[in-house]
């Protein structure tokens, strides 16, 4: 049983007046797909950050592959999810030190096969190849082009879990398109929760999740969602 499971999860930051999550359940199935749909500050992104043990909860608990997430190593956890967040650090070295980052080693030729996975192929053209220099002094990276680098890596990771926190925020509306296409193909074989404050691009989620104030109050398809509202 590969499923991710939160059971009565409440997790308070210090001082704050209010849970940021409040006896919240959640079960995702192996390969479902999941979005999280709710306003700032109604506790998306602490949920990711629970998944990947940024903090403990309070009360309740959080289960992988029917492991609780308190068992498991830091480099198994590591391995078994790929986040890719809002906020994508392009370092100043190698296309291929960007790819791998602390991550495991990889052939180039994976390297490769990955960058055109994502459509980032083209950052090969300059005849540097995986040794073309980004960042500083090199070739800058579009909003879009950092997303496709995030999710590349989060490939690499070869993990059955994907989390991604509002992966097209701040991009044009075509970009978007092109990330959450990129997105669908790529994450079809995988466990994926995506964190959005809105309901389009989510058209195509297994099931949606709508949270207020720390706790979900509704779930269900796009089609059964919208035809409520
Ligand atoms: P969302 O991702 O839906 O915008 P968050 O999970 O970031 O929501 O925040 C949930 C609640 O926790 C909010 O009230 C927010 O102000 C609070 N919060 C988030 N991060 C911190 C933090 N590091 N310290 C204190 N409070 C926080
Ligand atoms: P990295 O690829 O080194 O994780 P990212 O920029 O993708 O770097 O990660 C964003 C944030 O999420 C970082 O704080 C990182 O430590 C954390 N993070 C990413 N993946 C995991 C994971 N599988 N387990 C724990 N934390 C993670």
């Amino acid at each position: 049983d590969g499923a991710l499971q939160l059971n009565e999860v409440t997790f308070s930051y210090p001082n704050a007046l209010a849970p940021a999550l409040q006896r919240l359940s959640l079960r995702v199935e192996p390969g479902e797909s999941v979005a999280l749909l709710g306003p700032t500050g109604c506790g998306k992104s602490t949920l990711l950050q629970l998944l990947t043990r940024a903090w403990d909860p309070q009360h309740g608990e959080i289960r992988i592959a029917d492991i609780a997430l308190t068992q498991w190593s830091e480099p198994a956890l590591r391995a078994a999810i790929g986040v890719v967040s809002q906020r994508v650090h392009l370092f100043n070295q190698t296309l291929r030190d960007n790819l791998l980052l602390a991550a495991a080693e990889s052939s180039d030729a994976a390297l490769i096969d990955v960058l055109k996975q994502v459509g980032l192929e083209k950052l090969l053209a300059d005849g540097q190849g995986l040794n073309a220099w980004l960042g500083e002094g090199g070739r800058q990276l579009s909003g879009g082009e950092l997303r496709r680098l995030a999710i590349a890596r989060a490939l690499l990771r070869n993990s059955s879990i994907l989390l991604l926190d509002e992966p097209t925020e701040g991009l044009d509306a075509e970009t978007e398109q092109q990330i959450l296409a990129l997105l669908a193909r790529v994450t079809a074989d995988k466990t994926t929760i995506m964190v959005t404050h809105r309901l389009q691009g989510i058209e195509n989620f297994d099931r949606i999740c709508v949270m207020e104030r720390g706790e979900i109050v509704e779930q269900g398809k796009h089609d059964e969602l919208m035809a409520k509202r």
